[in-house]
């Protein structure tokens, strides 16, 4: 078995487990704000991610499934949290032509006033991110995108929409920009993306 990078004594002789540790950390505080937003609105962490998410996200997206993979929970939960949702009419359903099993899910009016509202419930973490420069931003961008990649790559998070994972994505070396295929266009590392629109999961 191999050092857990809890140990404090593993933690301080190893760079690596620190930053796993800090990594922990960050994550935490995502946990403490999302829920002090809970507290605020009387929603669960998950509604609140999926008002977040109805709010930013194609009609492909907003579906059962699809959720389901996007927050690595099982359908039933999701559909749970559609069912509080839309009892508190912030969301609403359109069952598609092809399949009236599957449906679109649609912000309401209120749904969407909540969803502005609560969309910034990460601000706070925001905050020591503009007060680096930006080599030091691109540093973390990158390194965050090569740690979800990975995560990804092996099986441990689910859906990815970033660049690394795109079809459309060429990669550049180190001394060159690399390029969108479909926009036709150079993307510096400040530039990469995190969550596209227009992504394509490809074999990278
Ligand atoms: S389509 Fe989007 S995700 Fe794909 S390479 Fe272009 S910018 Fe990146």
């Amino acid at each position: 078995m191999g050092k857990s990078p809890f140990d404090l004594e593993n933690q301080n002789e190893n760079i690596d487990s620190r930053i796993v540790a800090a990594m922990e950390r960050v994550s935490q505080a995502f946990r403490v704000l999302l829920w002090n937003q809970s507290k605020e609105t009387s929603l669960s962490p998950i509604q609140i991610q999926i008002l977040i998410f109805l709010m930013f996200h194609s009609e492909e997206k907003r579906k059962v499934s699809y959720l389901a993979e996007e927050f690595n929970m099982t359908k039933a939960t999701i559909s749970d949290s559609i069912k509080v949702l839309a009892q508190k009419r912030m969301i609403s359903k359109k069952s598609e032509m092809h399949d009236t099993r599957s449906y679109v899910i649609y912000l309401t009016s209120k749904g969407l006033e909540v969803a502005k509202k609560i969309a910034t419930f990460a601000g706070r973490m925001q905050t020591p991110i503009n007060r680096l420069d930006l080599a030091d931003k691109e540093n973390l961008l990158m390194s965050l995108m090569d740690i979800i990649h990975y995560l990804n790559k092996t099986g441990v998070i689910t859906i990815q929409r970033m660049c690394k994972t795109c079809v459309y994505f060429s990669p550049g070396s180190d001394t060159t920009h690399h390029f969108c295929r479909l926009l036709n266009q150079k993307l510096f590392d400040k530039d990469l993306r995190i969550d596209c629109p227009e992504h394509v999961l490809g074999t990278n």
